[in-house]
């Protein structure tokens, strides 16, 4: 817990001084650059081109896979222990060499963020579209030395993976819907990687698809693939001018159709409770304040039973109180770590409202300084969503022959990291990754296909708004 470094980089509130400002930062839609869908689209229209997408991306499918079957053999495990890790680095300049021969405007930042900008190729305005991906891995399971198993027309039987995992259609009932299609596993010794080596595949195939096809109608599109995904970070080091788009897409999800399209708001709110020193002996004459009561209060009252984690479902929020650090005697300062989730980012500042009040009523009564910092965590993308992004990914859907399954996310995405650093909402798309995180990953080459298919009716949805 680095509290001290975290009250130095926020703003801290001492009770008695103004409040430090904490509006949300988004960025309203400018009027001009609201896209209105053309009206005289017709259904027919749109079917053609999806029938066009189709056999386009049908030229694409085994190409598609063998590099996913190629990028798990890239170790890219990110970790918590360090900025950048030397085996991110190295995936980063492969697929940086990979992607800037297509012929796109291609920049690896200092950072080791991937950034493609793929020109408008029409003579009207049209919003930019932004696709988004990560190429590291999670540190948290084995993730060296992948040994990718690829079944091809999948016949239904267990899986015997090595040290003793199994796959059946019991543990992974979606398996059922794989049989006679095509699914990678690892060897069981490792994790596969296809979170998110599946969305890079999707992004990276799409990309050579417009290079190689420049008959194909398509808007201004810019592509980030980022590093450190799976340990929270993905967003700490993104640049607003070569990712910066009106309708963004992160490529991350799981299964056939899943689009998480709202997700929890999430704010870190720390009180930090000042005793006064000197001995207790004396403490009527001297002043001596301990700083435990007033936090145990504290505590007890901002985080009531109506609130806690374990009463909260749906859209429901909660607030978690999280951490707490005693100090000891000699320090006397006190410290509350609550975690608030919630659908509405009012129901947060409420909360926040009531909180203050309360430890203003505490530092009265006992005599003790109270302060407090915020940072906010990630934001619900659904509070900022461009007003057609919604639209666009279910036209994209239904004319890829997709049925959409829009989802609530109860935890962040992504998406929603990127979304509180530029200000704007995302959705995440599926991506064919099943298990993330696990020795029995597996990735369906069918959904990963139809993420493709998906990203490509997206860029027509977009040409179709004039
Ligand atoms: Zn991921």
């Amino acid at each position: 817990m680095q509290i001290k470094q975290l009250f130095a980089v926020l703003s801290v509130f001492v009770f008695g001084a103004s409040f430090a400002s904490q509006a949300y930062a988004a960025t309203a839609w400018p009027a001009n650059n609201t896209p209105r869908e053309r009206t005289y689209v017709k259904d027919s229209v749109r079917k053609n081109l999806g029938q066009k997408n189709a056999s386009l991306a049908a030229k694409y499918r085994s190409t598609m896979l063998d590099r996913f079957l190629k990028y798990t053999t890239y170790d890219s495990q990110s970790s918590d222990a360090t900025d950048m890790t030397p085996e991110q680095i190295e995936t980063a300049k492969k697929l940086y060499a990979e992607i800037q021969k297509f012929g796109f405007k291609t920049t690896l930042s200092e950072h080791y963020y991937i950034y493609v900008e793929i020109p408008s190729n029409v003579n009207w305005q049209t919003p930019t579209l932004g696709f988004s991906c990560h190429y590291d891995t999670t540190p948290d399971i084995i993730g060296k030395n992948i040994k990718a198993q690829k079944i091809a027309k999948y016949d239904g039987k267990p899986i015997q993976l090595k040290n003793g995992h199994t796959m059946t259609l019991e543990t992974d009932p979606y398996l059922k819907q794989m049989i006679g299609k095509t699914i990678v596993t690892s060897d069981g010794t490792t994790m596969l990687s296809a979170d998110d080596k599946a969305g890079v595949s999707v992004i990276v195939t799409l990309i050579q698809t417009l290079a190689e096809n420049p008959a194909k109608k398509h808007g201004k599109i810019q592509i980030v693939i980022t590093p450190n995904e799976d340990v929270g970070r993905s967003a700490d080091y993104i640049e607003e001018t070569p990712y910066n788009p009106d309708l963004a897409f992160d490529f991350d999800g799981g299964v056939n159709g899943e689009v998480v399209v709202s997700n929890f708001n999430a704010e870190k709110v720390i009180y930090r409770v000042h005793g006064v020193n000197g001995h207790q002996s004396m403490a009527a004459e001297n002043g001596y304040r301990n700083a435990w009561k007033p936090a145990c209060e504290l505590g007890a009252a901002c985080a009531k039973d109506e609130w806690l984690p374990n009463n909260s479902r749906g859209q429901q929020g909660y607030v978690e109180l999280h951490h707490m650090d005693m100090g000891d005697g000699k320090v006397n300062v006190a410290e509350l770590d609550f975690r608030l989730r919630d659908f509405r980012q009012q129901n947060i500042d409420d909360w926040k409202n009531y909180a203050d009040k309360v430890a203003k009523e505490i530092s009265a009564k006992y005599g003790v300084k109270i302060e407090r910092a915020i940072a906010k965590q990630y934001g619900n993308v659904a509070e900022n969503i461009h007003p057609q992004a919604h639209q666009v990914v279910a036209n994209a859907l239904k004319n890829a022959g997709v049925t959409p399954n829009f989802k609530e996310e109860r935890a962040g995405t992504t998406a929603s990291m990127l979304m509180l650093k530029l200000g704007k909402g995302a959705y995440t798309v599926f991506t064919g990754q099943n298990n993330p995180h696990a020795f029995t990953e597996w990735l369906s080459e069918e959904d990963m296909y139809k993420a493709y298919l998906v990203a490509l009716n997206m860029t027509d949805e977009v040409v179709m708004m004039k």
